[in-house]
């Protein structure tokens, strides 16, 4: 299934440059979005709670900054960047009172929409522009002239022109100067979530401390272990980013890359892919989401415990210590 990619030639600025813009939550993509928006002459605000602490880093940062309802109320395009689990409450209570006909709602995730936590009226567009790295990633790029491609979605198209929008407000955030994908809110979410589950956020953490417990177990010093599994970890992934696993494979050992052909289907294996596959079944199927709902309503308690225990493991510590010895590292 081929993909259509769009660059900054393809994108209308004077579409997004032409509208009133709201960017509610100031986090990671929300200062990206409004500074880079802002620095593209778009007309910014930036909608926050009475009492945000975010609101004097915006200011500083030379953005007007206005209440939610005010921010929903001035905009025809509201872009929203507070969590996913608070869209709803956000969107009930600040943002819907305020919609009016051929107004633009925008995300940079489609968890809400896709999966009815938020279902806007018909006479608004629907669109999605979902950067494909951290929000200050987003930011970093565009201040050094270049971006982060984007994946660009319309659920709903009231005014005839979302999609020109989306493509418009793509360049605004800069992410046209590198590729705009064309997707569903369908496709994003579901593979969004896949790949951080199994692969990128998930996959990797469990991997990176199986090994690690792996050597520490069988008595190699935490320090090496630590050196082997985890610190090494970005030089070879820069390489596969940079150049692909071929020249990641040129460049390490004829040792290494026979272990790797050798070991790599052995832990990552037919049990790995039908864990992966039941993990996707429960993207698909939405049993994930209720799950993820239920613990945000009970004050994240399971989320909090796993983000304590791996907080109080043995290869934190061992990596604080490590990584203070490098002063390259921040
Ligand atoms: P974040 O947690 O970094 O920031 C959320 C911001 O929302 C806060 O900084 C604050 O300004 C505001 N906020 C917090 N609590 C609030 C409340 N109770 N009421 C109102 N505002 C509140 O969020 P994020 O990671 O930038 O995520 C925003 C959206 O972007 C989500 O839909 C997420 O899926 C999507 N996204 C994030 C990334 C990323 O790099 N973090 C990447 C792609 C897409
Ligand atoms: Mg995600
Ligand atoms: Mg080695």
């Amino acid at each position: 299934m081929a993909v259509t990619i769009y660059y900054e030639q393809d994108c209308d600025p004077s579409i997004i440059q032409g509208k009133k813009i709201a960017v509610i939550g100031y986090g990671s993509q929300g200062h990206a979005h409004a500074l880079n928006l802002k620095d593209s002459g778009c007309d910014v605000r930036v909608g926050l709670r009475e009492g945000s602490k975010s609101i004097q880093a915006a200011e500083e940062a030379g953005l007007k900054v206005v209440d939610m309802d005010t921010a929903a109320e001035e905009a025809d395009l509201i872009m929203m960047l507070v969590p996913d689990e608070l869209q709803p409450q956000v969107y009930e209570e600040h943002i819907a009172p305020h919609l009016k006909a051929g107004d633009t709602l925008a995300f940079a995730h489609g968890f809400n929409i896709h999966y009815g936590y938020i279902t806007p009226p018909e006479d608004v567009n629907v669109i999605m522009c979902a950067p494909k790295g951290p929000g200050h990633i987003v930011r970093r790029q565009y201040t050094e002239g270049s971006g982060v491609p984007d994946l660009i979605c319309v659920q709903q198209d009231a005014t005839g022109n979302a999609w020109d929008i989306a493509l418009s407000y793509a360049w605004g955030v800069g992410g046209a100067r590198s590729g705009v994908i064309k997707a569903t809110f369908k496709q994003e979410t579901e593979e969004d979530l896949f790949g951080e589950q199994a692969v990128l956020c998930g996959g990797v953490v469990e991997l990176v401390k199986a090994g690690f417990e792996t050597l520490v177990e069988a008595g190699y010093p935490p320090e090496l272990a630590y050196f082997e599994c985890y610190h090494e970890m970005k030089m070879i992934v820069d390489l596969m980013y940079e150049s692909g696993i071929h020249f990641m494979n040129y460049s390490i050992s004829n040792t290494a890359e026979y272990g790797e052909y050798y070991a790599g289907p052995k832990v990552i294996n037919e049990q790995s892919r039908a864990a992966m596959k039941e993990i996707l079944g429960r993207i698909q199927d939405g049993s994930f989401a209720e799950e993820f709902v239920n613990d945000c309503k009970n004050g994240h308690k399971w989320l909090i415990e796993q983000r304590e225990a791996i907080n109080d493991h043995e290869i934190e510590k061992t990596g604080e210590k490590i990584r203070g010895m490098f002063t390259w590292i921040k």
